[in-house]
């Protein structure tokens, strides 16, 4: 599967998507609360096919305006209620809750309810007209920046905070070409001092960390939220700055991500990391481990790999990294972690801290461990 993205103009029927996402928010907000209500009333869950059963009376009832929406559209959105509560009752999720107006930003469509021509989206809406349901289809253009390849397996379209809507085309495109084999393998060793990553090569890698370089910056438009008048035209038009602004710094960083990603990818066959704490990193460190987005870079990694087919390997949690000495498996008991450099009591041998651990990392995921040599 892969998923395309782009971004939807502004035009005079924008406002029309708008629309489209508060209403899908209210079917969203009713079948969470009749599932909720049916349970208090002591009645059985009702399934996809019940709440589709329920979705027809509604329309012919008490709901007669949800006929204008696209129909595919409440059938994605009641499969997704019915998902989450199979999660929940599966013990494989939480309790299914209801978002916010203003959290509700995706809608998606399968295979029909909309046509794509070249860089134009149609959507499949409805009005009354004449006294009738007839089809009225309103089109959008997106920047086609890139070709899709694939079949197409489904659609979403999504509002960000800063109020633009994006065309995501989903398609189950997987004929990719792997990279050429290097024959080097390497182990990485994610930190939070002296360097983002550190290679069993030695090499260490600095992240940019766009939302401290900017820091000022987000102070200036932070401010300038303060001093207008809650609500006021002003006042939204510093919030959206502020939006723009993190969309920017995210931007930045998924872009410094992928680019790792890519390189790392080009240069070894294999790559291995360690399962990553975050929990704990985020009580010691706060905001820098969000900066860092450690798991987000994992995940591009993860991703990058199984496409050029390359091994991704993760060492366990509880796997000794930092301890053990890489050149003669001596464990270094007193090692704390202000240290950042050591020599090795049984050998002699001079490590860096994080180097040492980056090269425990491939061997515990290439083999046997140090301990058992
Ligand atoms: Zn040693």
């Amino acid at each position: 599967m892969k998923t395309y993205k782009y971004k939807i103009g502004k035009q005079s029927n924008t406002i029309r998507l708008g629309n489209l996402l508060d209403d899908m928010w209210q079917v969203h907000a009713y079948f969470h609360k009749w599932q909720r209500q049916r349970y208090k009333d002591g009645l059985p869950y009702a399934n996809y096919n019940a709440m589709s059963a329920h979705l027809t009376d509604l329309k012919q009832t008490t709901h007669p305006h949800w006929n204008a929406l696209p129909s595919q559209a409440i059938q994605a959105e009641l499969e997704r209620i019915d998902n989450a509560y199979q999660r929940f009752f599966n013990k494989r999720g939480g309790k299914p809750h209801i978002k916010p107006r203003h959290k509700f930003k995706s809608i998606t469509l399968k295979q029909t309810g909309y046509k794509l021509t070249n860089n134009r989206i149609t959507l499949t809406f409805r009005k009354w007209d004449k006294g009738k349901w007839r089809f009225d289809k309103v089109p959008y253009t997106f920047h086609k920046h890139r070709q899709w390849h694939g079949t197409l397996k489904r659609i979403t379209i999504k509002r960000d905070s800063c109020g633009d809507y994006w065309l995501y085309i989903t398609t189950t495109y997987t004929d990719f070409k792997p990279l050429p084999t290097t024959g080097e393998s390497v182990g990485a060793d994610f930190g939070m001092k002296d360097a983002y990553l550190t290679l069993s090569t030695g090499e260490k890698i600095q992240h940019p960390q766009p939302l401290k370089a900017s820091l000022n910056q987000l102070r200036t438009l932070n401010k300038a939220v303060r001093r207008k008048v809650k609500g006021s035209n002003n006042w939204w038009r510093a919030v959206r700055e502020l939006a723009r602004f993190y969309r920017k710094v995210a931007n930045q960083r998924k872009d410094w991500h992928w680019k790792l990603a890519t390189d790392l990818c080009r240069r070894f066959d294999t790559i291995a990391t360690e399962t990553l704490n975050l929990d704990g990193m985020k009580r010691l460190w706060g905001r820098k481990v969000s900066d860092l987005a450690f798991y987000q870079f994992v995940e591009i990694l993860k991703y990058k790999c199984q496409k050029h087919k390359r091994e991704f390997f993760q060492v366990g949690q509880w796997t000794a990294t930092s301890k053990p000495c890489s050149d003669c498996g001596h464990h270094n008991e007193n090692l704390s972690l202000s240290d950042r450099q050591w020599t090795c009591p049984e050998c002699g041998s001079h490590h860096d801290r994080d180097v040492n651990a980056a090269i425990n990392i491939l061997r515990a995921a290439c083999g046997p461990s140090v301990e058992q040599m």
